[in-house]
């Protein structure tokens, strides 16, 4: 049972209760795609409220669709970080009224090592090692998987996240982001020209795995204002907005170089991870960017050219899911990773194991391993 998404909690239109619709939690009857239109993004505080309002729903909600009950479960599984640690805390203090009430084991879950594991589950003869590129709202890692819990991270971002950039520069276009700003932002480029504008690809100069998104964020605002596009800031871009045109052509541009940025530091990272495990035969792209089409054919690209098999977890289990959460649960279930039952009446002020910042794995540093 996963308790981590922070989307989950609003995607179903759940049956409030009127009570609840006299409360001053009125702001949470408006749907996922309402707030993230009203907000451009997640607020930690509404998304805490948001989550233990719901969180007692969804779980039920997951039982009844699978048609289980507590009784049948062998153990749950919940993300422990990283991410906000308001939002991390609800859901591992439901998971541990859940583990008390049924006497199960517990497991402490790695949110992002859930991205990249839950490759095993779509493909289930793909075995370790294999290099993971995650790309996300938060994260854009290259890590190299030796087995379940042991990873070297490669690359990580300086700064900003590809999905960071992706989400700014469609608020920054005024695109309709109810359905998140990455997807509206694939939508837009399939209408424009790539080489419109000719965007700076970060760090060239640099000879290692790292990514860093903040310039070109820059550099994409910078041409926005230059087009006057977005005078309107909160307008919602149509077909009829006269300024679709140079829209297209900036999401175009921005894809384009965002996207070469990644294949560029892939491909030296496959350099460094068959240096490191010369039996490297494939490569895993996960993360909400992975759902994109782009991202995957230009990822396609590099695999074929580098002679490595590709696994892309279908876009629902790129983007934030329990399923993630679960699978990786059992993978360390499996391996006998996992906590006792908690007590039945824990403490109220009982403190949570929460890692709100955790890194995945021990660092790659110029030719040696650091434990971080
Ligand atoms: P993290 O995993 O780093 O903690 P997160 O959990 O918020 O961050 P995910 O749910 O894994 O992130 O991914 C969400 C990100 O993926 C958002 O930035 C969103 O814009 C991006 N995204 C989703 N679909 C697409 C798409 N089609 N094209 C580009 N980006 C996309
Ligand atoms: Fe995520």
């Amino acid at each position: 049972l996963s308790l981590a998404s922070r989307r989950a909690a609003m995607i179903q239109q759940p049956p409030w209760s009127e009570a609840m619709e006299k409360s001053s939690a009125k702001l949470f009857l408006l749907k996922k795609a309402d707030l993230l239109s009203r907000f451009g993004g997640v607020a930690p505080k509404m998304a805490e409220e948001a989550h233990s309002l719901v969180i007692d729903q969804v779980v039920q909600k997951a039982l009844d669709d699978a048609k289980l009950t507590g009784k049948d479960l062998s153990a749950v599984a919940v993300t422990i970080g990283p991410g906000l640690s308001l939002c991390l805390r609800v859901g591992v203090s439901k998971a541990r009224r859940v583990a008390g009430s049924y006497d199960l084991p517990i497991i402490g879950v790695h949110h992002m090592e859930a991205h990249a594991l839950v490759a095993r589950l779509v493909e289930r003869d793909l075995q370790f090692p294999f290099l993971a590129l995650l790309i996300s709202g938060g994260h854009n890692l290259l890590v190299l998987a030796h087995d379940v819990g042991h990873y070297v991270q490669l690359g990580t971002t300086i700064d900003d996240a590809i999905g960071e950039a992706y989400d700014k520069t469609a608020r920054w276009l005024g695109l309709d982001i109810s359905k998140g700003g990455g997807a509206a932002l694939e939508e837009l480029a399939r209408e424009g020209d790539s080489h419109a504008i000719k965007f700076k690809i970060p760090m060239r100069q640099h000879k290692d795995c790292n990514f860093s998104y903040a310039g070109l964020k820059t550099q994409v605002r910078l041409a926005i204002e230059s087009k006057n596009i977005c005078a309107q800031k909160d307008s919602i871009s149509s077909a009829a907005t006269p300024h679709r045109k140079s829209q297209a052509d900036i999401a175009a541009s921005f894809q384009r170089v965002a996207v070469l940025h990644l294949e560029e530091k892939c491909e030296r990272a496959i350099e460094w991870a068959r240096g490191l495990e010369p039996s490297l035969q494939c490569l895993v792209v996960s993360g909400g960017v992975a759902s994109n089409q782009y991202v995957r054919s230009r990822l396609q690209q590099v695999s074929e050219r580098k002679h490595l098999r590709l696994v892309f977890p279908p876009p629902s289990l790129c983007t934030d899911n329990g399923v993630m959460v679960a699978w990786t649960g059992i993978e360390h279930f499996l391996l006998g990773r996992y906590d006792p039952p908690p007590p039945v009446n824990e403490a109220e002020d009982y403190v949570y194991d929460l890692r709100p910042r955790w890194p995945l794995g021990e660092e790659y540093v110029q030719g040696r391993s650091e434990a971080r």
